[in-house]
C-alpha cells in the first residue's frame, strides 16, 4: 500500500539509538488516510458496538473509524486528565510507570474495538485491553496501524485478534 511509504522512520528520536516511527504524512494525504482506516477496521466489521483509542495519535484513527462505521468513541487517556472519577491501569515503561484511564460512558458488555498507531513493547496497548476488561467491556479486537517487529510487543499484548497494518523490518 502506498501509505506505508507515507510513515517516516526518523533517527534518534526521542533519544539516541530510538527509531521513531511518524505517521503524519500518512494521516496528512487523503487517500492514504482512507485506505488505512478501512484496513485497520476491515477484519472486525460487524464485531464491535464502539471504538476506543489511546491518546494521543490513536485518538486519530480510532475517531476517523469511529465515524466511518457509525459507532461511538472511547477515547482512553494518560493519567490525571479525565474530570470524572476514572477506571485506570498502571504499567511499567522503560524508566518509570504510566497509567491509561476511561470513564465507563458506554454500557457493560459493549464489545469494544481498542486501536492505536504503534506497537512496540506492547506495554500500552496490553494496560488499555485490562482497562477496557476492568470496566466490564469485552475487547472484540486490537487494530494497530505500525507494528515495531523485534521488540516483543505481540506476545505481550493478550488479544488473540491483534491485527496490525504495517510491520517493520
Ligand atoms: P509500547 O507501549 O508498545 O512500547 O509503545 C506504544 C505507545 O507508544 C503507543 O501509544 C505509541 O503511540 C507510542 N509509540 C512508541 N513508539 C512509537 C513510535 O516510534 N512512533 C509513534 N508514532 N508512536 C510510538
Amino acid at each position: 500500500m502506498r501509505a506505508e511509504q507515507l510513515i517516516l522512520g526518523i533517527p534518534d528520536y526521542p533519544a539516541p539509538g530510538i527509531i521513531f516511527r511518524d505517521i503524519m504524512p500518512l494521516l496528512a494525504d487523503g487517500p492514504a488516510l482512507r485506505a488505512t482506516v478501512d484496513a485497520l477496521i476491515a477484519p472486525f466489521l460487524g464485531t464491535f458496538d464502539v471504538i476506543a483509542g489511546l491518546e494521543a495519535r490513536g485518538f486519530l484513527l480510532a475517531s476517523a473509524a469511529a465515524y466511518s462505521t457509525g459507532v461511538g468513541l472511547l477515547p482512553i487517556r494518560k493519567a490525571g486528565k479525565l474530570p470524572r472519577p476514572a477506571a485506570s491501569v498502571g504499567y511499567e515503561l522503560e524508566y518509570g510507570v504510566a497509567e491509561v484511564e476511561a470513564h465507563n460512558d458506554v454500557p457493560a458488555g459493549s464489545r469494544v474495538l481498542l486501536i492505536d498507531d504503534v506497537l512496540a513493547t506492547g506495554g500500552t496497548l496490553e494496560a488499555a485491553r485490562e482497562l477496557l476488561e476492568l470496566l466490564g467491556y469485552t475487547v472484540s479486537g486490537t487494530a494497530v496501524l505500525f507494528e515495531i517487529d523485534g521488540m516483543g510487543g505481540r506476545a505481550v499484548v493478550a488479544d488473540p485478534h491483534l491485527h496490525t497494518v504495517f510491520t517493520s523490518g
